[in-house]
């Protein structure tokens, strides 16, 4: 999966140089990363063996600011795919305009077959094997695949021990008494929502929201909560899925109805709730691969990388696709969807909300003041928003997808930022 990712990030990559101003000294730059990070973490497990787990951490490119990146705990993860991630994540904050670089760190590790004790040791120690590579104006992790409030807590903690002084500000996505930040855990769904709302109406292919229908694959952090938002502001949710299929229901779902179930029961069914009595509703049960052909107007990946490819992209009915997974559609798949006039907002501009949010955290760490909901979500809303429209500006203006278009952004950026040390131009005078 790594070296795909890569070769999908860098193709992206290629499609976007033919419209960028970035100069030879930018691409060179882009081609490796920084620094990367072996480390291996001896964990002494509960029956009183000792295991070693292999650990990395990249810092791809740092030229906008700090890098800044999640931390995946994941049987398949490897320096590789490490890697790649951290050159996404270097895009992913251009394209937010946020002062960071992109940077990423794993584990590779099962961690549903570890206790509690043995997950705890194992976070603490990886911030003993990187204590040195990390820091709030250097590296800074955040959670991402089965990484969460929790084990960032430890991170901290541990991070804080090390240096002897407490340090919130090396580590966003911490829990909110060790200085995380209000509305970073429906940061990502927020900001997709923002782009959603910025966007819709442009293509002018429906009317109200009322008579636009929506299908969500994923019903997690990202997907519950785009779901809730959308319905809030009266688009029709008539599919949701999780990773043991999905729901779909003409007349639309009641998503709060539908995540309260799901929070008590762990099952997702079509219910209405009246306070804690639910009941089923009359709906279909649909597999994944059933829920991304709907004839919907919206569907909003926000599962897996890979979800939407050559194999299935020929079924797609949506008019748009917002992904807020990473990577839900493969190049292939995105050229097929082109061809047929399907219009995908891409990852890096639709889930960024999720990274802001982190930077408004260690915004507030570094300030020791802290904001109220209202404030970051407005300052969020500001931020999805402009970018969203400069880059729907860059497509139109290019004649460009829009996935192109947030590659351009990012590298114009990227380019201002080497620009700025001095390039080849500047050294020989432009001979
Ligand atoms: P999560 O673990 O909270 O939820 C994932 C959801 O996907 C679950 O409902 C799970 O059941 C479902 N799922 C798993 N396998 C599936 C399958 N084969 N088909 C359909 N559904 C499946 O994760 P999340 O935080 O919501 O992340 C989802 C995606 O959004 C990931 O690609 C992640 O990288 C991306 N993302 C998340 C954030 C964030 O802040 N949470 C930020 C940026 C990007």
């Amino acid at each position: 999966m790594s070296q795909s990712l890569f070769s999908d990030a860098s193709q992206r990559l290629e499609e976007a140089l033919a419209y960028a101003s970035i100069s030879d000294d930018a691409i060179e730059r882009l081609k490796l990363p920084k620094s990367s990070l072996k480390v291996s973490i001896p964990v002494r497990m509960d029956d009183g063996t000792l295991r070693i787990f292999p650990g990395y951490r990249v810092r791809y490119d740092d030229t906008r600011g700090p890098t800044k990146g999640g931390i995946r705990y994941h049987q398949d993860v490897s320096i590789d795919e490490v890697q790649s991630l951290a050159f996404w994540m270097t895009f992913k904050c251009a394209v937010a305009n946020l002062p960071f670089g992109g940077g990423k760190g794993g584990i590779t590790v099962n961690p549903k077959e570890l206790s509690h004790f043995e997950l705890e040791r194992l976070s603490r120690g990886y911030i003993d094997a990187v204590a040195d590579f990390i820091g709030p104006d250097v590296d800074i992790p955040a959670p991402d695949v089965y990484t969460n409030q929790m084990i960032m807590g430890w991170m901290v903690d541990q991070y804080s021990i090390i240096k002897r002084q407490i340090t919130p500000a090396v580590i966003t996505g911490k829990p909110l008494t060790m200085g995380g930040s209000l509305g970073r855990d429906t940061a990502t769904a927020m900001g997709a929502f923002f782009t959603i709302e910025a966007t819709w109406p442009k293509l002018g292919l429906s009317g109200s929201p009322a008579d636009t229908t929506v299908a969500v694959q994923g019903f997690g952090n990202a997907g519950a909560i785009i779901a809730e938002l959308l319905f809030d502001a009266g688009y029709k949710v008539v599919a949701v899925s999780d990773s043991k299929g999905g729901i779909y229901r003409r007349e639309g779902l009641d998503v709060p109805s539908v995540r309260q179930f799901k929070d008590s029961t762990r099952t997702l069914k079509a219910v209405y709730c009246e306070d804690t009595v639910c009941n089923i509703v009359e709906h279909e049960t649909i597999t994944n691969e059933e829920l991304l052909a709907l004839d919907v107007d919206i569907l909003a990946p926000a599962a897996l990388e890979n979800q939407i490819t050559e194999a299935n992209a020929r079924d797609i009915k949506a008019k748009a696709v917002y992904e807020l997974a990473n990577g839900p559609t493969t190049p292939g798949a995105d050229e097929i969807l082109r061809q047929r006039d399907v219009i995908v907002f891409p990852d890096i501009l639709v889930n960024a909300g999720g990274v802001t949010v982190s930077y408004f955290e260690w915004v507030q760490n570094r300030q020791g003041l802290y904001w109220t909901l209202e404030q970051v979500n407005q300052r969020l809303k500001q931020m999805m928003v402009e970018e969203t429209e400069r880059i729907w500006a860059i497509a139109q203006e290019k004649g460009i997808s829009p996935r192109t278009a947030a590659y351009v952004h990012a590298l114009d950026r990227i380019g201002d930022a080497v620009q700025a040390k001095g390039t080849k131009d500047y050294f020989t005078d432009g001979r």
